[in-house]
């Protein structure tokens, strides 16, 4: 039997706490329904050595700004402690090992499926993040490959790697801060790049580089990134010396377009200026104890890890929903009505203004329109 209330918020992490504290500001009675047995629990695992790549100061969810006191870009425990204030502070006591199966029509509410923490209501926030659907793609030979392969969501630190020749594969935030992680532990390490990428420093003169977003956010993508590029090759160079291509596409309008957003560098070009990181191309197959490169000879690894990104698919957790996921299961809008009446995502789409800002955001318009609903 499902208990009921005004709002099902599926998820405790900076979304679901955002959107659960938004709703209640607001008088809507929320059932925060949390499948791991804390708030913040994706945190909890990211590898060791992550801070923050945003600034403190930008980060903060409605409500409460993140302490001074962890620095202008918190570390990952500062990210947990402050998650678990920001339920403290809102009192929000999410029914924790409560994994949510189905979101299902129930007459003009959605039931959510939980077993016995089951819950109906006529609004639904899906605040699951990412972090449940890597991305892996599959490679000829790799079934065989003798050496281990592991995604960047299972890599904590270097310690398991001594002595291991590693390949990171992909040029993202998390591929680059792994690859320089295991440079900076003095691991011989490649990192094999296949597409133009978007490059971007952590601060432009000192300023956060968020910073420049959030201004030019009423400008076109297209213009604000024609504005900002010679700012950003006089603070990066030339990236194309080391054999990157960059995209075509500028930081801002491969977001806005492709839901792309650029890496911000925390060290990792310095380390491949100085050969502390190699650079790769395409990777083409595995062999039995080495990779296949398309520009380049076959290497031997010890290990992989593949920093290839998440792809949701919410499918399975939303069968009755009609108009609200693309082709490959992902949401259509996060932050603001779908084509189902009471059904919300928060967090569901990168954001140039950044996702911890942007999650705020999106949480004060979901409970807005969640209010209103209420008083049609
Ligand atoms: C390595 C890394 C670094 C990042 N750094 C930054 C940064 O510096 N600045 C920034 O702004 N953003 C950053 N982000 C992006 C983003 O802000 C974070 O991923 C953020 O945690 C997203 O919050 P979320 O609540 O949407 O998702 P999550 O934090 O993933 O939380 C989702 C929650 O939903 C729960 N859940 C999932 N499925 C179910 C289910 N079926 N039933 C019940 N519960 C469920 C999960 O257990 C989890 O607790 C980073 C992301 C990554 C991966």
């Amino acid at each position: 039997m499902a208990s009921s209330c005004d709002a099902i918020v599926i998820g405790a992490g900076p979304a679901g706490l955002a959107t659960a504290a938004a709703l209640e500001a607001r008088g809507l009675n929320a059932a925060i329904l949390e499948k791991s047995g804390a708030v913040g629990a994706v945190w909890r695992r990211h590898y060791d050595r992550l801070h923050l790549h945003t600034d403190r100061a930008r980060s903060g969810l409605p409500g409460l700004p993140i302490p001074k006191a962890c620095g202008r870009y918190p570390s990952r425990a500062d990210v947990v402690a402050y998650l678990e204030a920001y339920a403290a502070k809102f009192a929000l006591k999410p029914v924790f090992n409560a994994p949510v199966r189905a979101v299902r029509r129930d007459g003009r509410a959605w039931r959510a499926e939980a077993g016995e923490n089951s819950q109906t209501a006529p609004i639904v926030v899906v605040a699951t993040g990412w972090a449940d659907y890597p991305h892996a793609p599959a490679w000829p030979g790799m079934e065989t490959f003798g050496g281990e392969i592991l995604h960047s969501s299972v890599y904590r630190n270097p310690a398991p790697f001594a002595e291991k020749r590693v390949l990171v594969i992909g040029y993202g935030n998390s591929g680059a801060e792994i690859a320089l992680d295991l440079a900076e532990a003095g691991i011989d390490v490649a990192l094999a790049v296949r597409s133009p990428i978007n490059v971007v420093p952590r601060e432009l003169f000192g300023v956060p580089i968020l910073v420049f977003p959030i201004a030019q956010q009423w400008l076109p993508p297209r213009l604000a990134d024609i504005i900002n590029a010679p700012l950003l090759r006089f603070a990066i160079g030339r990236i194309e010396k080391f054999g990157l291509k960059r995209s075509p596409k500028g930081p801002l309008q491969a977001i806005e377009e492709d839901g792309r957003v650029p890496l911000i560098d925390v060290g990792t070009l310095d380390a491949i200026r100085d050969g502390r990181i190699r650079l790769r191309g395409d990777v083409t197959s595995f062999e039995r104890d080495s990779v296949v490169f398309r520009q380049s000879p076959p290497e031997r690894f010890g290990a992989v890890i593949l920093a290839t990104g998440f792809r949701p698919d919410l499918r399975t957790l939303l069968p009755d929903a009609k108009g609200v996921l693309n082709e490959s299961g992902a949401p259509l809008v996060s932050g603001k009505a779908t084509a189902e009446r009471g059904l919300f995502f928060c967090g569901a789409i990168p954001s140039a203004i950044g996702q911890f800002r942007q999650i705020g955001v999106e949480a004060i318009r979901i409970a807005e329109a969640a209010h209103s609903l209420r008083a049609a």
